[in-house]
């Protein structure tokens, strides 16, 4: 039995396609054709150039010596952070562009909330001369003002989506909606391991260098390739999924998935879709999804926008169905104490969403000699403000 993609499209009972009649020969040709480009000497040879010279990858992976000692373990960090733009995401739209231009579409498009994946596509985009269109909720418009200017300096042209709620699952709605209209010539960039099939399974491949880097990192550090746990924090679920790609199937690895919990699981409040979710279907995968009776969406809510998701990856829905996973709910506050944490025993200001990964560290019983890896999916630059603004979630740290 393997934990990842079967030949149609599923994990277990999770994943598929279902899209509407309109895009189902686009998904087919995706489908017919990623891992043909993917696997080609030339796809490889330009990706991996761009991932070291453009990116700045192999990130390090950094022995965390005062984290190590409070939390009773061996922990490595995944430095994501350190990546070109801040983040993970980097990794999932240079291979999905060339995969794009591969396949002889001349015009991109994609959704965002916080921003993070609209920067990354906008990037790419001015980097490939690529046309590139970023559906953004009008609430997020406002909320995330910085991402805005930076996507439009970049080249982008945003559109205000003011259906639903005016966030990510309406901007995601209106991208699809767009893809319907132009079929043929339009590439979807995803920012998550969602959406139909192939999707997960893509952007899962993608993000997988992280733990192809781990493996030989850990080779290199500690004479073996495999730890004893993973450890990352899920949205969508892009930047666990590559950094468990390697290991997925390997039981002597334990593998930590925290979510965020908002003001808590059970609160109402939450973006805890694996706790709080039942199975439904979001934006063209069968997955856990936060519904109400009658399958209204309910809207996500955390202290962090990049996990603020109403659905999951079907890969993790897959993983925590079948025990192979833990998952924590990591709740606002104890995500903001492990940012106040980490940037005052090791020097990182992580990002809020990678923060959630830190803090589900006091959640969990090691052996001394356990050798833990945590990914930090990206850098704090951007949460600075909420930090403050949250001070009194710190304890200790927050006196200053
Ligand atoms: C977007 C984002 C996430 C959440 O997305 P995943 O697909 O679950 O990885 C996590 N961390 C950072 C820094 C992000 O920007």
């Amino acid at each position: 039995m393997s934990y990842q993609v079967d030949n149609k499209g599923y994990y277990g009972e999770y994943g598929g396609a279902y899209v509407p009649e309109i895009l189902y020969a686009t998904v087919e040709n995706l489908k017919n054709h990623y891992l043909e480009v993917l696997e080609s000497d030339e796809f490889k040879k330009e990706y991996m150039q761009l991932l070291r010279d453009y990116v700045g990858r192999p990130s390090p992976l950094y022995y965390a010596r005062r984290m190590s000692e409070k939390y009773g373990c061996q922990l490595y960090l995944k430095r994501e952070d350190l990546n070109h733009t801040g983040a993970h995401k980097i990794n999932n739209t240079i291979g999905q562009i060339l995969l794009a231009k591969k396949m002889g579409k001349k015009r991109i498009i994609a959704e965002t909330g916080a921003g993070q994946h609209g920067v990354a596509t906008a990037t790419v985009c001015a980097l490939m001369d690529m046309p590139c269109v970023v559906y953004q909720g009008a609430l997020d418009v406002e909320r995330q003002h910085t991402n805005v200017e930076r996507m439009k300096m970049l080249g982008a042209e945003i559109r205000p989506v003011t259906s639903g709620n005016g966030t990510l699952k309406d901007a995601t709605n209106e991208a699809i909606r767009d893809w319907c209209c132009h079929p043929a010539d339009t590439f979807y960039i995803i920012g998550s391991t969602v959406g139909p099939h192939p999707y997960p399974d893509l952007v899962a491949r993608l993000q997988s260098i992280i733990s192809e880097e781990i493996k030989q990192q850990l080779q290199e550090k500690i004479g073996r390739d495999y730890p004893d746990f993973l450890m990352a924090c899920v949205g969508g679920g892009s930047n666990a999924a590559g950094t468990i790609y390697h290991y997925i199937d390997d039981e002597r690895v334990g593998i930590i998935l925290a979510e965020a919990g908002g003001l808590g699981a059970d609160s109402g409040h939450t973006a805890a879709t694996i706790h709080a979710g039942s199975l439904g279907i979001l934006h063209g995968s069968r997955t856990l999804v936060m519904q109400t009776a009658d399958g209204q969406i309910i809207e996500a809510e955390s202290i962090s926008a990049g996990l603020d998701y109403p659905g999951i990856g079907p890969i993790h829905a897959n993983l925590a169905d079948k025990k192979r996973a833990t998952v924590l709910s990591i709740n606002d506050d104890e995500a903001v104490k492990a940012a106040y944490e980490l940037t005052r025993l090791e020097g990182i200001i992580p990002a809020l969403e990678s923060a959630h990964a830190i803090a589900a560290l006091q959640k969990m019983q090691f052996k001394p000699s356990d050798v833990v890896v945590l990914t930090v999916s990206g850098r704090g630059d951007k949460d600075v403000e909420t930090y403050l603004s949250h001070k009194e979630m710190a304890g200790e740290y927050g006196n200053f």
